[in-house]
């Protein structure tokens, strides 16, 4: 006998992963440059050379046992203490080492905040599109996941939908901006009204509604503001991750943020801790927390994204496609012609252009591409989209 919810997650691969393992079947066949893949977000940019010389500096000057031991399970202390500092001196956040909890990244640190918030019927509400991981993990930790419907075409947060699904039972509601998919950057005028709602509805129902900050692109903005939400609205808990900022994915390291101002902020962290440790988690990556200690100032070379997302933005809509301002990450969420998005990458998958369906989160009749990739295949690509939106 077997956990039947465990195996239909197992079982039941994402529809961006299919698409990958096809681009690589595809690949073997008609070879790697004839197929346009812009399925899966892994960073095309490499970590800044620093990180690279540190983990050398830190092999030399740091004592074995020390590099490749447990830490603390919260995360080391000079880990922490550099965060908030960097927290401090960007943001003015006021933050200390013991309002930060160190784990594997965002997808990790999401799960442990949920279990956290998860009370018998609490419900977190998420805003279409979202990031599709956040319904298994919210089920998982027996929160009612609860879908916000797209504020279409701009995708910023539709202010009127969220109060309408706003209940007594209403525990967090989950944003990330920049958004995967859309690319879009919350802009502070809606964070600061949707701020004043929650403030106002906490106080209605007699507790805190918590926002919980998932921010695997907070550093990947062109020339966009994104707002440090823990100023708009107290009851703010981040999810960091190195992932996208540094190009570390595979490594596996980020950190939650529990402000001493959120409500409850010390059984919060308790409960993230208690949370973290009953899904086995022991202590992030040693040596990445030794290596993060001493690069919080690095910040990515944006330059190679931003040229993508101009050539991507600029040929696409000059074809006739329609999409959201893509200020931030390195996704772009466009209208599919004809409106059915599934059938038009089915179309496009003909085609060899691999072009991800937006139901999965939350939002059909879009697609999104995730421009992580060769200008050389941007410039291949763009007359099989001419051709598809010709069709
Ligand atoms: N949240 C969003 C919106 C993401 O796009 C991703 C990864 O792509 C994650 C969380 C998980 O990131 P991590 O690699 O830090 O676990």
């Amino acid at each position: 006998m077997i956990n039947e919810k465990s195996y239909a997650l197992g079982a039941n691969r994402s529809c961006i992963r299919d698409l990958f393992e096809y681009g690589c079947q595809r690949a073997a066949i008609v070879g790697r440059e004839n197929v346009y893949d812009y399925s899966l977000g892994n960073p095309s940019i490499p970590s800044p050379k620093e990180v690279n010389e540190t983990i050398r500096q830190i092999l030399s000057d740091t004592d074995s046992l020390a590099v490749h031991g447990y830490t603390s399970a919260v995360g080391d202390f000079s880990m922490r203490k550099a965060i908030a500092d960097d927290l401090n001196d960007r943001f003015g956040a006021g933050a200390a080492p013991e309002d930060l909890f160190i784990m594997g990244g965002a997808a990790p640190e999401l799960v442990a905040v949920f279990r956290a918030l998860a009370i018998p019927g609490g419900e977190l509400l998420a805003v279409a599109p979202y990031f599709p991981e956040y319904k298994p993990f919210a089920e998982e930790a027996g929160l009612i996941f609860k879908v916000v419907p797209p504020d279409v075409p701009a995708f910023q947060i539709k202010l009127d939908a969220v109060e309408a699904m706003l209940t007594p039972s209403t525990q967090a509601i989950i944003l990330n901006s920049p958004n995967n998919p859309s690319g879009v950057i919350y802009t502070r005028e809606v964070l600061t009204e949707l701020s004043a709602l929650l403030q106002r509805k906490s106080q209605e129902f007699g507790h805190p509604i918590y926002i919980i900050s998932d921010e695997p692109y907070r550093e990947l903005a062109y020339g966009v503001e994104v707002p440090f939400l823990p100023l708009i609205y107290p009851n703010t808990i981040v999810c960091y991750s190195y992932s996208k900022s540094l190009s570390l994915p595979g490594e596996r390291i980020g950190y939650i943020y529990v402000p001493k101002a959120a409500a409850d902020s010390s059984l919060v962290y308790a409960a993230v801790a208690g949370a973290a440790r009953a899904c086995g988690h022991v202590c992030a990556p040693s040596l990445w927390q030794k290596v993060i200690a001493r690069c919080t100032h690095l910040r990515p070379d944006l330059a190679a994204y931003d040229a993508n997302r101009k050539a991507l933005y600029e040929g696409l809509t000059s074809f006739g496609y329609e999409m959201a301002n893509p200020d931030g990450a390195f996704y772009l969420f466009i209208k599919a012609p004809g409106g059915d998005a599934n059938a038009f990458s089915e179309k496009a998958k003909q085609k060899d252009l691999l072009l991800v369906p937006g139901d999965g989160f939350g939002c059909p009749g879009y697609f999104r591409i995730c421009y992580c990739v060769s200008p050389e295949m941007i410039r291949k690509s763009l007359p099989v989209f001419k051709a598809l939106i010709e069709e």
